[in-house]
């Protein structure tokens, strides 16, 4: 067969198993196998989970998620926002930075983590000796959450998500682990660490301590914003930060 004609039937595989995806199917039945050398059919069912990651890659199955996110309205955010910010890095990153949402800037761009706490965020990230492009970053809700949603050109309006937009959002955080699958989460500041562990201990008291959400480890640490207005709080992060290196390299905390 001509590698045209090979790379038209994959295609086309491809397109089907895509629509097989989308009615919500997630296996593959493969019920009779004809045995030739025996001269009948032998009657087996093979069953076998997939997962849309199987079929497309992680970074395929991540801009289609990133599709709907742009899209989704589930929440008020979705109303005042500019842009929806779904996260940024490698989509098989070992460590994933989770933090609580988009500020000015980052709905701006359209990018998480880009104003002055970004920016200490990526040094941090550096000093471990990663860069933003091997790591993951992304919030726990998508959209600006603002004190006034009718002015998104204001500064200083940002607000940390409610508890409620956290757990209307949190499903596509889930998504994005289930496609990247990091080794390590680090949850930045308390919102995303109240919205994930489901925690109310304030921050100072849980970061630094490993905990895990959806079998992966996960570790609480300060706010990179909470650094730009308290330098003594570095120390704690680099602590923090050390331990999750160490993890990655040698898989023990
Ligand atoms: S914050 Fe999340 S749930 Fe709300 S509109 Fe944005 S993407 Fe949708």
């Amino acid at each position: 067969m001509k590698r045209s004609e090979y790379l038209k039937i994959l295609n086309l595989a491809k397109i089907s198993l895509e629509e097989y995806n989308n009615w919500g199917e997630n296996e593959i039945y493969k019920t009779s196998i004809a045995d030739a050398s025996y001269g009948k059919i032998v009657s087996t069912e093979i069953k076998r989970q997939i997962s849309p990651t199987e079929i497309f890659g992680s970074k395929e199955e991540l801009e289609r998620l990133r599709e709907k996110v742009n899209s989704c309205k589930k929440c008020p955010l979705g109303k005042s926002r500019l842009n929806a910010v779904f996260g940024i890095g490698s989509s098989n990153a070992d460590l994933m930075f989770v933090g609580e949402g988009p500020g000015y800037d980052e709905d701006h761009k359209g990018e998480p983590f880009i104003g002055r706490a970004g920016q200490l965020l990526t040094k941090i990230i550096e000093a471990m000796g990663q860069t933003r492009k091997t790591v993951y970053i992304a919030n726990i809700v998508k959209c600006h959450p603002m004190i006034d949603a009718s002015n998104p050109e204001k500064r200083s309006n940002d607000r940390p998500p409610t508890f409620e937009e956290m757990e209307i959002c949190k499903p596509y955080l889930d998504m994005q682990l289930d496609i990247i699958k990091p080794k390590i989460i680090v949850t930045l500041g308390a919102s995303s660490t109240k919205g994930l562990l489901k925690s109310g201990e304030p921050i100072s008291r849980i970061r630094g301590v490993v905990r895990e959400y959806k079998g992966i480890k996960l570790m609480p640490t300060y706010h990179p914003a909470a650094l730009l207005r308290n330098q003594d709080l570095k120390k704690f992060v680099w602590e923090d930060m050390k331990k999750v290196a160490r993890y990655l390299d040698m898989g023990e905390i």
